[in-house]
């Protein structure tokens, strides 16, 4: 019932591996306990004050006594003081103190420094009376000076031992509560420290990490725990423990099982599926193939990534991503030195530590989007992981040891490959994965993606009933994407409505509700345009019993998702002269952009907006040129009548949208046929897309992304798609039922070009040729 008051000087420690805390405390007094008050949360009691100095120096009665035995203690201190050291800055300071301190004080102070159980401790904390203890304190002074003594006869050369001992005691002299709990701990973390060290010796690790491993295992028993570095090597020498050195998944492969998982989590995309089985199987021929590394490239929600996922379910390995988008420091890919505060291994390493195995598959998301900083070069240190003849030993800058990843099967993403460096380019094989036609998406909506939202939102097929004609009112008029992942989303929000209905019980009165709806201006306005009412007295009929479907129609439809995001505006934009649709590609697909002109006054300049590259600004002036060479030949002219379009004109071509920057050279026959209808007057046909690379002469030559350019011309609704002549062999990849909604037009020469652009041709006036052919 006997304890020091104390107060709290400093708290230091970690919470890891393990909460370990060293806690600085001075002490006043002892204190005895009355009346406990509270234990709950912290004990709260009632104490008296146990000892005060003044109080015992001034009893008279046993002064002489005490006077005696305090000299007598005195001595002894002073002797075992003298027996150390005196160049230790610590055991001068203890000298010093043991003549400024008052001498009652002194049995607390010197009991806390020497090797004493804890046991001994408490009594002499318990020992309330002055003169008491120092009788208890006096025969451990003179036990600790014999031990000493002997000590020095025995290891004489080996002084330093004791200095040790003593200079590290001092330390903790002020720590005055001693328990057994504290014995406790240290000898839990000793076991620990065992038990780790025994790991060490039967984990599979290379002789190498062992080695390592071993050296620093008898740093770390040699060191103090509160050192930070203590925590720090456990760390270590814990991950070291905790790598798959040696342990790996048995991979099961089997192709025909392979087609078959994939098919069935994928809808579409022939060309990646026939390839990833054509990698498997060459993996299944020629077992632990150092292949290719495969990288999927193409436009967000494609299904990149759970290809990948697939892939790892076929082979029956774990699955891990890494998410490269943003990374700009090499030491994300290869750790830190661990002489760092806060080192870490890398995230390779980090991830085989997660998998726990050597042969997960580690998918590499967005290799396109790393970064590059002062902090080194996080594509050089990804080089080294993906090359097969490097990664068995690559090594970690944390664990300084090399790790084998020739098993690891390393997938990686990305958008494009323009921002891929060339280096790691060169490692990997790329394979593209277009964006999906609207029959496609369809497809993939009700085979996947719905039944998944269902699923995560609680909901069955009897309670929502999602028609193909709502599917593609969502992908035509809410998303504008290559992917299905903004298609994902609204079918989530959807099913959110709906879950909201059904948790309500409100789906059972579907027909008040159905009415309310109609009630809205809105919806009034739509029941007579839409020209499909049947389907909301369907509904309303449906809804009646109360274990029907609720039906998501156009209404429902804009009631969840709000007004059509995206209206068909293809021909608005066409209906004046100096506007042509361009297709264009980007990293998130194909995409029609309208390309403006307009003519103005001037000393015929050409202005150019729209955020340019150099190769798109080439194109325009030589747009420019073609059409002024042949100005005569089509009889084009500027506003005063002349052949020579820029004479008193300044032209000005915009390319929407105006804050993303583009280039390539693929609008060359975009610009033509929009200054061609500028100069003419007349309008472009509005179903009409086209791309194409111009050369001075007229032709027409090949460009790139046909497939994802032809795609977003088909979801934009546009008719007739405008291709130079040497593209033919790319659409073969085209869907057949794309073909069939669109008429392709080859053109191998801009002639060509403006007449399939124009309603009734781009006639050449007859004549003009005659002329310059008698020249
Ligand atoms: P990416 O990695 O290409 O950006 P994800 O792999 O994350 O795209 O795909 C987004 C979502 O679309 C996933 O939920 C995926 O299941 C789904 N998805 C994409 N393509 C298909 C497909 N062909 N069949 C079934 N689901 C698909």
């Amino acid at each position: 019932r006997i304890g020091t008051a104390a107060l709290a000087v400093q708290v230091v420690g970690s919470n890891w591996p393990k909460p370990h805390y060293t806690l600085l405390v001075t002490g006043l007094c002892r204190f005895q306990i009355l009346q406990l008050l509270k234990e709950k949360p912290y004990p709260v009691a009632e104490v008296e004050q146990l000892d005060r100095l003044e109080q015992f120096t001034n009893q008279p009665k046993s002064e002489e006594e005490l006077g005696e035995l305090s000299e007598q203690f005195y001595k002894y201190a002073v002797q075992l003081v003298e027996m150390l050291d005196m160049s230790v800055p610590a055991v001068a300071k203890l000298r010093r103190l043991l003549d400024n301190l008052p001498r009652e004080a002194l049995p607390d102070i010197l009991t806390s420094i020497i090797r004493t159980s804890n046991q001994e401790k408490l009594q002499i904390l318990d020992a309330v009376r002055l003169e008491e203890r120092f009788k208890m304190t006096i025969p451990l002074l003179v036990r600790q000076i014999e031990g000493l003594k002997l000590l020095q006869k025995t290891r004489k050369p080996k002084q330093d031992d004791d200095k040790r001992v003593v200079a590290i005691r001092p330390n903790r002299r002020i720590n005055h509560i001693p328990s057994a709990i504290e014995d406790e701990e240290e000898e839990e973390d000793h076991d620990d420290v065992v038990m780790l060290e025994k790991k060490i010796r039967t984990s599979s690790m290379s002789e190498q990490a062992l080695k390592v491993c071993l050296k620093e295992m008898k740093r770390l028993k040699k060191m103090p725990q509160s050192m930070p570095e203590y925590a720090l090597t456990r760390n270590y020498l814990e991950l070291m423990v905790e790598l798959p050195w040696n342990k790996s998944t048995k991979d099961r492969l089997e192709i025909r099982a392979a087609r078959i998982l994939l098919d069935n989590d994928h809808y579409a995309m022939e060309k990646l599926k026939k390839r990833v089985l054509e990698y498997l199987a060459v993996r299944q021929l020629k077992n632990n193939l150092k292949g290719p590394i495969l990288c999927f490239v193409g436009p967000p929600g494609v299904g990149k990534t759970s290809v990948g996922r697939s892939i790892a379910k076929t082979l029956g390995r774990e699955f891990h991503r890494i998410a490269l988008g943003g990374v700009c420091d090499q030491s994300d890919i290869r750790g830190h030195r661990r002489t760092y505060v806060g080192s870490m291994p890398g995230r390779i390493i980090n991830g085989l530590k997660t998998v726990g195995v050597n042969n997960p598959v580690f998918l590499l998301d967005e290799v396109d989007k790393l970064g590059k900083s002062l902090q080194g070069d996080p594509a050089a240190a990804l080089l080294e992981v993906l090359d097969p003849e490097q990664n068995h030993s690559f090594t970690d800058h944390y664990l300084n040891v090399a790790f084998d990843l020739s098993q690891v099967l390393f997938i990686a993403t990305a958008n494009t490959t323009a921002t891929i460096p060339p280096a790691l380019l060169d490692r990997m094989e790329i394979i593209q994965v277009p964006g999906y036609t609207q029959e496609e998406k369809i497809e993939i909506a009700h085979r996947h993606l719905i039944p998944k939202q269902l699923e995560q939102h609680g909901l069955t097929p009897q309670q929502i009933q999602i028609p193909q004609v709502t599917t593609l009112d969502i992908i035509t008029r809410y998303t504008r994407e290559a992917g299905v992942r903004s298609l994902d989303r609204k079918l989530g929000a959807i099913c959110r409505a709906v879950a909201v209905k059904v948790a309500e019980g409100q789906h059972k009165e579907a027909k008040p509700d159905r009415a309310e709806v109609g009630e809205g201006e809105d919806c009034k306005e739509h029941v007579t345009e839409d020209a499909k009412p049947e389907s909301i007295s369907d509904t309303a009929d449906l809804a009646l019993p109360p274990e029907m479907p609720i039906l998501i129609d156009f209404h429902a439809l804009k009631d969840i998702l709000g007004p059509p995001l995206y209206e068909m505006e293809v021909s608005e934009r066409l209906s004046q002269p100096g506007v042509a649709i361009g297709l264009a590609w980007t990293p998130l697909g194909g995409e029609i952009m309208f390309v403006e002109a307009s003519r103005m006054e001037g000393e015929g300049q050409l202005t150019l907006t729209g955020q340019l590259g150099d190769v798109m600004k080439e194109s325009a002036h030589l747009a420019i040129s073609w059409l002024r060479s042949n100005a005569k030949r089509y009889q084009l002219t500027n506003a005063s009548g002349s052949f020579d379009l820029l004479d008193n004109t300044d032209i000005h071509l915009h390319f929407p949208a105006g804050a993303v920057t583009k280039d390539g050279p693929s609008a060359g026959v975009t610009i033509v046929t929009c200054l061609a209808s500028l100069f003419s007057g007349r309008l472009v046909c509005s179903d009409v897309a086209m791309t194409g690379e111009i050369t001075l002469r007229g032709l027409v030559l090949p460009v790139g992304g046909i497939k994802d350019k032809v795609l977003a011309a088909h979801r934009a609704g546009l008719k007739r798609i405008i291709l130079p002549r040497r593209n033919e062999k790319d659409l073969e990849e085209i869907a057949v039922n794309v073909r069939q909604d669109l008429t392709f037009v080859l053109a191998s020469c801009l002639d060509e070009v403006l007449n399939a652009a124009f309603d009734g041709g781009f006639a050449v006036k007859p004549g003009v040729e005659h002329l310059s052919s008698k020249l």
